[in-house]
């Protein structure tokens, strides 16, 4: 069979050079949408089943992120459900991934991805419980809706708690974290997700960037946007994602935050907090330091030893969705990072970070969210 390479699929991102030799397939990642972006792929690989491949990605020292390839194994599936680590390796700038398919018919990405039917699954599914709603609270810049999910009975005197993810599309990550938190939050044999509701309302945006997502970008929507450096003056012309959501919760109040990421480089998961804000006093600190132990002891996937560098006080750039949410509502609000390589604390030499992980982190933060929900 005749080799082909294809992405013109949702999430679909790859260039193809030359295909003449499989031990030499020549491919260049496609820039973001209107930006010099560039690092999410994702592509089919057909014929090539008892083959020896090497694909090489020749513009990947043009990546957003070089570090990122260092010790990172690309993912491959056959079905599009199991993402398996496949040999990989970094050198001149070209990231070489080297494996013989199975299957004359295989997937190759960045991380797994989390495509617009499965988001979509997600909200539906969700909002068929009687603890949760869905709601459209504005259109992207391509004229999609922007889905928000609230659980709970908007109690007044209840805490608002936020978390919204993938601001940056190709983290798919944080939608796979944020599949694991609703399944939990919508379990009413879950003691601990019941009492959490009976003390706070939580509202979600499970993915801030549909239209980068779909258009296979790492980090930017339709118009070359990055939406997390857009809290501080959003607009519907450019960020419509940010402007509607931000209005959201200016109309509901906030007690907590967290936006979920994905780190290219960092073979950790890890939290950015908002030491560097203004208004970072006494009682954030101590709210910082109590969430960051509880959830470590909950699930040690989270550590507090590798990270960011903390602002200095008053260093903080407020155009950052954490840090610009902190300072606004004066609440604990902070930036969850995961891998695309690994964590290095607990590795898996099969799977590397992987959906599993990111949905079992997501179902432990009701615990942690539980721990301090009646100090926010
Ligand atoms: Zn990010």
């Amino acid at each position: 069979m005749k080799l082909s390479i294809n992405s013109t699929f949702d999430a679909g991102n790859i260039e193809l050079i030359n295909l003449d030799n499989p031990r030499n397939i020549q491919l260049k990642i496609r820039k973001d949408t209107e930006s010099d972006f560039l690092q999410w792929f994702y592509f089919r690989l057909q014929g090539a089943k008892g083959q020896a491949c090497k694909l090489n990605l020749m513009n990947a020292g043009d990546a957003a992120y070089p570090e990122g390839w260092e010790n990172y194994q690309a993912r491959a599936s056959y079905d599009r459900e199991t993402w398996f680590q496949v040999s990989t390796e970094y050198n001149d700038s070209i990231l070489s991934i080297d494996f013989i398919p199975e299957n004359d018919s295989v997937y190759i990405a960045y991380f797994a991805p989390f495509s617009y039917e499965q988001h979509l699954d997600l909200v539906n599914n969700a909002q068929q419980s009687p603890l949760c709603s869905l709601e459209s609270i504005g259109h992207t810049i391509q004229g999609r809706p922007i889905d928000f999910l609230r659980i709970g009975n908007d109690d007044k005197d209840k805490k608002n708690l936020w978390i919204i993810a993938r601001q940056h599309p190709g983290e798919t990550m944080a939608e796979w974290f944020m599949l694991g938190l609703i399944s939990r939050l919508l379990d009413e044999e879950d003691a601990t997700s019941v009492s959490l509701l009976k003390k706070a309302n939580l509202y979600l945006v499970p993915n801030m960037n549909i239209d980068g997502s779909i258009l296979g970008n790492l980090r930017v929507n339709a118009k070359g946007v990055n939406l997390n450096r857009e809290w501080l003056a959003p607009s519907i012309e450019n960020s419509p994602e940010v402007y509607f959501v931000k209005q959201k919760m200016k109309e509901i109040g906030m007690d907590f935050n967290l936006d979920v990421h994905g780190d290219e480089g960092l073979p950790y998961v890890f939290i950015s907090g908002i030491e560097g804000i203004p208004s970072f006093d006494k009682k954030l600190n101590k709210l910082t330091d109590s969430f960051m132990n509880n959830w470590k002891t909950i699930n040690p996937d989270i550590q507090d030893k590798h990270g960011y560098p903390k602002n200095d006080p008053g260093t903080a750039n407020l155009m950052i969705c954490s840090k610009n949410l902190g300072e606004e509502f004066n609440c604990l609000s902070q930036t969850l990072e995961m891998p695309f390589k690994q964590n290095d604390n607990i590795p898996d030499l099969v799977y590397g970070w992987s959906p599993e992980r990111s949905i079992k982190l997501g179902e432990s933060l009701v615990a942690s969210l539980f721990s301090i929900v009646e100090d926010l």
